[in-house]
């Protein structure tokens, strides 16, 4: 089963249920953190390392000895990587995504393609945990290479949860193929909620079932409740707004390790997953709350 966790941009907190709901896991589970350009998984699991991959994207070259100039390569860019100089074209690597539409365009087969290192691939181990975490390299902007090696290592047969990205238009594609579910975090506050909205779309265009948790949960959640009730998205759990939890983020801090009951909420959490995908529930749900008095330890 391959669980994808995901949100709008901003923070949410997709991080800290992903790694909250690893380490609940009955089970051996593999952690895969996507976001290759902040990953933050390993701060919480600490793991202890076992193997480092790097991974290399295809870039073109264009060979100014057969280039006519005709333009063809430069329209053809989705990315703008091509740009027109007077004469010539001139390729901005970091905005390649290595899609090769220039490639299969050139009439004067100026076009190759090489490689470019754009990252690296880490596994590690935490208790029962494998963590996958995908690190672009400094000047880097493409992720697609990196998801896709990352991804690579999930278990074919195990549980799987992905800590996906979030883009403009929401969690990238590659992220989310191949999942189960989405795990839609989101926060209460009118910029979250518009920003969820954008993530709903992007998971339902994947045909993805999907069921929320409300982090942050407070006084102001009317809209989002709204939100979820018209989309008809179960919510699964609501964490409170608490500086407790705040600061235990910061800080790295696992709560499921720490706290019982939390772990078990989380453990419960996977429950209605696994019964959403089994039985997509027909009205609206909205699950328990994290009870204030289970985080009064965090104060300590
Ligand atoms: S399509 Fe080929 S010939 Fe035309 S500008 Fe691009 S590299 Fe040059
Ligand atoms: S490989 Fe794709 S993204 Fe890269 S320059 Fe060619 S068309 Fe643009």
């Amino acid at each position: 089963m391959m669980i994808a966790v995901c949100g709008g941009e901003g923070r949410p907190g997709r991080t800290f249920v992903a790694v909250n709901l690893a380490w609940s896991a009955l089970e051996p589970v593999t952690l895969l953190d996507l976001d290759g350009a902040r990953p933050r998984c390993s701060l919480f699991l600490k793991p202890a390392p076992e193997s480092a991959e790097v991974v290399f994207s295809p870039v073109p070259r264009l060979d100014p000895r057969r280039c006519d100039a005709c333009g063809e390569c430069a329209a053809a860019c989705r990315h703008r990587a091509i740009l027109p100089l007077k004469a010539s074209y001139l390729l901005l690597p970091a905005l390649c995504s290595g899609c090769g539409q220039c490639l299969g365009v050139c009439p004067a087969r100026a076009v190759s393609l090489s490689e470019r290192r754009v990252g690296i691939v880490e596994k590690g181990r935490a208790g029962h945990v494998s963590l996958v975490s995908a690190r672009l390299d400094d000047r880097e902007f493409q992720t697609r290479p990196l998801i896709l090696a990352a991804k690579n290592l999930a278990e074919p047969s195990g549980l799987n949860i992905l800590d996906c990205p979030a883009g403009r238009s929401g969690p990238p594609i590659e992220a989310l193929s191949g999942a189960d579910f989405a795990l839609l975090v989101a926060t209460p506050t009118p910029a979250g909620v518009d920003a969820l909205a954008r993530a709903v779309k992007r998971v339902k265009a994947a045909g993805l079932r999907c069921g929320a948790v409300i982090n942050r949960a407070g006084h102001c959640d009317e809209r989002l409740a709204r939100y979820f009730r018209t989309e008809r998205i179960p919510v699964f759990l609501r964490i409170p707004e608490a500086p407790q939890i705040a600061r235990a983020a910061a800080d790295g801090r696992l709560l499921a390790r720490d706290l019982p009951r939390l772990r078990l909420n989380f453990r419960h959490l996977f429950f209605s997953i696994r019964n959403e995908i089994r039985r997509p529930s027909k009205i609206f749900l909205v699950g328990p709350a994290v009870h204030a008095e289970d985080l009064a330890s965090l104060t300590a």
